[in-house]
């Protein structure tokens, strides 16, 4: 026997709800519920009564505090309240997109019969419901719970003992899927790269078997995602089966068609669909089949590099800032999620790159062209979103107007690009768009009307004139309206009541309405008394009906259930038609966002003055008048001073070799971090087949992008600043290949300077020799600059100053050579250090300079005097002002002066103190 469950002002628990003792005691309802929470332990449980999903239990607490609602209570269960809330059904997306923001999980569960049904089976039984969906951040589909700018991946992580790898390392991959635009994709990964690979897709939810989950060498990779990851039981991930339920979904007996995929990534891939089969529950989302990622395609950028470059959001987390707000010049959701996927994930192959810029210079050459594409693709609906919800029976009116104006555009866009000499992506883009379901296209122009209503249960949305049987049920209707509109015309008359109305309400229909002072016309006289059926008393009003009227009525009932009936048939019709043709969607809307990428960058281009980079195989990295685009673009808006543009030369000598390594040094603020940044982003943008902000470049493909920028702590995983520097810095040094660029901005700044000295003396070495990358290193380590006369592939460039009066001006602009000082304590002054610390920084400076520098600290101990705040404090300065103020002061006898002499020798001291 159990303890009984004895709590006060408690909420149950889903396990105590789940106890013998608790079903026992449970009404009917309360263990229908029980059952349905106890199979979604991890979700909110939306519980389907009539119009509203009621929450109950500790869910109704959680959901009421994030979405502000009231909570209630519903009767008692154990002796305790049952805690209640509830949203109203028509309203559920807003507070499901709360709720998933929250980082909660919803099962949404129906009613899935009539009340009226279970009402037949006896007065105490409960209507049958069943979880239809559960609703995870990996698996939206609704427009408002989904950023149209984003993709919305799920992904799966696999790994498999002796599956693979070198030395028996187990192997791992990565599969992810957008359901919401039917993207599916896989890719192999290591330990070591995981989480930069998953980082580069930026999924929304990571599935993840719960053995690794908890395994700890594998825990680490996942600490920098949150609560992105979440367990799933291990048999999802299965390699032994995993081609048997591929197979089984896409209904094929074996994948060989798809493509050869590693065990490991059969496993990721068996693991997303069964998740997505999981939550979707009946319903299949129209999934392109797998397509394998080669992780040696594209660009591989390590987290820190990727956080450090604000690629997509900036440190902060936030979009202004970053690289893709700064090119982002598409009109599309999808061209904004194909521009974004891109930049996320730069190519490594130059004819592909080629290709993409092909497109881009086709646009560039013809900007009336890519204006008149560009100002057609604005009107493009989002079609793989509306797409898929058709296909998971979630869509409305509006989502198969959605396709229809995506074939329009597409119809438009392709005979605007029909006679034009086309090449790269843009010829390819033009094949599928012309590859339209033309029949499809012309059905639903037929079918659908003008106006759509958002939900198909509204009607109106099948076109006057497509459907014979319709139309009849319709001009019925709307014919036995206007016959009621007549009937009260002539109810009024022959009552004399002119104040008569027939109204309509769900409850009792129509009806006839006369004040109370009127009724007697209706209720007295033979005549009205066999008409008028008396229904309901009001205060101040009563209701009628007549036979007549309520013939009519269901005359009209009739016919406009037929006409709803008529209308959602061709509903499922036209959706089936859609779905049938996913695929021909699916590839035009690709090539139209790929229209749109081009189209944007073109424009972009034209805005920003950008240039065509050249890239290829070499090791070649020359930039002539490089710039920042997002610092340029920042400095314009705040109509600051114009950005300088500077080159950057890192190409093997005579184009032969390895490339070369800049040491960058200069005065603080004198741009070092833009100019290190801007070179990084122009590769990015290069290989991700963009024009680049600069006069012209060369780029040989950069296969690895490291970029360690500034300092900061990583606490939460126990490590310091110079921890999380050193952790970075070693990442670099062992990853790095000859092939790579490097950015390198201030080494060893976290610790002794000797320390922090000999480390970045080190780490110019090793990559000077033993990685042998282009890099750029800036340090305010001035030594290091004698590096550059042993390696032969170090040059020393440095930020240019001008002293002027003993101010220092920031020229921002990269020449030759070396700097001799870092200005830091004239920054320091600009930024407001007390001026007294400032002055005694200037003495201390002065005195290390002069000191033997073999040993600084023991000459500072020496030397000077321990600083004392005190000490320093300012002494008030003598001037002839304050001497004539003090000698005023001096001559002043307050015991012999009347007020008003008193008050006039303040005035004349303030004066006088106020022409000081
Ligand atoms: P520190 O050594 O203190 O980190 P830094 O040398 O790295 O400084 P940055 O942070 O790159 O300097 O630049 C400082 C500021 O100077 C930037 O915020 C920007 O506004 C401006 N700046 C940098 N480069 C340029 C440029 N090329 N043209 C115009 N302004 C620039």
């Amino acid at each position: 026997m159990n303890d009984p469950i004895v709590r006060q002002n408690d909420v149950l628990s889903t396990a105590e709800l789940a106890s013998e003792q608790s079903r026992a005691a449970a009404t009917p309802m309360i263990e229908q519920y029980i059952e349905i929470k106890a199979a979604n332990p991890d979700s909110m449980l939306f519980y389907r009564m009539g119009d509203f999903y009621e929450l109950f239990f500790q869910d109704a607490v959680d959901a009421a505090r994030a979405l502000g609602i009231t909570l209630t209570k519903r009767g008692q269960h154990l002796g305790l309240d049952i805690p209640m809330c509830g949203v109203p059904v028509h309203a559920a997306d807003d507070y499901l997109q709360k709720l998933i923001a929250f980082g909660f999980r919803v099962a949404v569960c129906e009613q899935m019969e009539d009340p009226a049904a279970a009402k037949k089976r006896g007065s105490k039984s409960v209507v049958q419901r069943d979880v239809v969906r559960l609703v995870t951040p990996g698996t939206l589909t609704e427009e408002k719970l989904l950023s149209p700018s984003d993709a919305n991946y799920l992904m799966a992580v696999s790994r498999i003992r002796g599956g693979g790898g070198g030395g028996g390392e187990p192997a791992m991959a990565l599969a992810w899927i957008d359901i919401s635009t039917g993207v599916f994709r896989l890719s192999e990964t290591a330990l070591s790269r995981l989480l930069a690979d998953v980082q580069r897709i930026d999924p929304r939810e990571l599935i993840v078997p719960d053995t690794l989950f908890h395994d700890p060498e594998f825990r680490p990779a996942l600490d920098g995602l949150g609560r992105v990851a979440v367990p799933q039981p291990a048999v999802l991930f299965d390699s032994a089966t995993a081609e048997t339920r591929i197979a089984r979904y896409f209904g094929v007996s074996t994948l060989d068609g798809f493509g050869a995929f590693s065990r490991a990534e059969l496993a990721a891939a068996a693991a997303a669909l069964a998740y997505v089969e999981k939550t979707q529950i009946a319903e299949r989302p129209p999934l392109g089949r797998p397509e394998r990622e080669s992780s040696a395609s594209t660009l591989f950028i390590d987290p820190a590099t990727r956080a450090n470059l604000e690629l997509v959001r900036t440190l902060s987390g936030e979009r202004a800032g970053t690289l893709l707000k700064a090119i982002d010049r598409t009109v599309t959701s999808g061209g904004a999620r194909l521009l974004a996927e891109r930049l996320m994930s730069p190519l490594t192959d130059p004819d592909a790159i080629n290709a993409r810029l092909d497109s881009v210079a086709v646009l560039v050459d013809r900007p009336g062209f890519a204006d008149d594409l560009r100002n057609t693709l604005k009107q493009l609906p989002d079609m793989p979103r509306a797409l898929s919800r058709l296909a998971l029976g979630r869509g409305g009116p509006r989502d198969l107007g959605a396709i229809l104006q995506g074939f329009t555009v597409a119809a438009d866009v392709a005979r605007r690009m029909a006679d034009e000499d086309l090449s790269g992506e843009l010829a390819e883009a033009r094949t599928m768009v012309c590859d339209l379901p033309v029949d499809l296209s012309h059905r639903l122009a037929v079918m659908l009307s003008d106006e759509l209503p958002v939900l198909r249960r509204d009607g109106g949305f099948i076109r006057e004139g497509a459907d014979g049987e319709l139309d009849e049920m319709r001009a019925l209707r709307d014919q036995s309206r206007r016959v009621i509109a007549g009937l009260q015309l002539q109810y009024a008359e022959e009552t004399g009541v002119k104040s008569l109305k027939i109204k309509h309400n769900n409850v009792l229909g129509y009806f006839i309405e006369v004040s109370a002072g009127n009724a007697a016309a209706l209720t007295e006289g033979e005549e009205a008394k066999g008409r008028f059926i008396h229904r309901q008393t009001m205060a101040g009003a009563m209701r009628f009906t007549t036979t007549v009227l309520s013939e009519l009525e269901t005359r009209i009932a009739n016919a406009a259930d037929r006409a709803l009936a008529i209308e959602l048939v061709a509903f499922d019709a036209l959706c089936d038609a859609v779905v049938a043709k996913a695929e021909a969607i699916k590839q035009a809307a690709r090539a139209l966002a790929a229209i749109d990428v081009s189209a944007g960058l073109a424009a972009l281009a034209e805005e920003q003055a950008c240039c065509r980079p050249l890239v290829d195989r070499s090791k070649m990295f020359s930039i002539v008048g490089g710039r920042h685009p997002v610092v340029e673009q920042a400095l314009r808006r705040q109509q600051a001073a114009a950005f300088v543009a500077n080159s950057c030369d890192l190409s093997p000598q005579d184009g032969k070799g390895d490339g070369a390594i800049w040491l960058l040094t200069g005065p603080n603020m004198g741009g070092k971090s833009t100019f290190l940044r801007q070179n990084a982003l122009i590769a990015v943008l290069a290989q991700m087949g963009a024009y680049v902000p600069a006069e012209s470049a060369h780029i040989g493909i950069v296969d690895r992008l490291f970029s360690r920028v500034g300092a900061s702590d990583d606490l939460a995983r126990g490590r310091s600043t110079f921890m999380v520097e050193m952790v970075e810095t070693a990442a670099i040094l062992n990853q790095a290949t000859d092939r790579s660029l490097v950015i390198l901005d201030e080494i060893g700044r976290g610790t002794a300077t000797f320390d922090g000295l000999s480390i970045a003396w080190a780490a110019v070495e090793h990559l000077h020799e033993a990685n042998r990358c282009r890099g750029l290193f800036a340090t305010h380590f001035h030594e290091l600059t004698v590096l550059s006369e042993k390696l032969p592939r170090l040059s020393n460039a440095t930020m240019r100053v001008k002293e002027w009066d003993g101010e220092v001006i920031f020229l921002h602009e990269v020449g030759p050579g070396a700097a001799d000082r870092s200005y830091g304590i004239q920054v320091a002054r600009l930024a407001g250090l007390p001026p007294s610390v400032v002055e005694r920084a200037r003495d201390v400076l002065a005195r290390l300079e002069d000191a033997d520098r073999k040993n600084p600290a023991s000459q500072l101990i020496d030397d000077l005097p321990l600083f004392q705040v005190a000490l320093r404090r300012e002494e008030p300065r003598s001037s002839p002002a304050a001497s004539r103020i003090e000698a005023m002061v001096e001559a002043l006898d307050p015991d012999d002066m009347t007020p008003r002499e008193a008050l006039d020798a303040l005035y004349v001291l303030k004066k006088e103190f106020a022409g000081r």
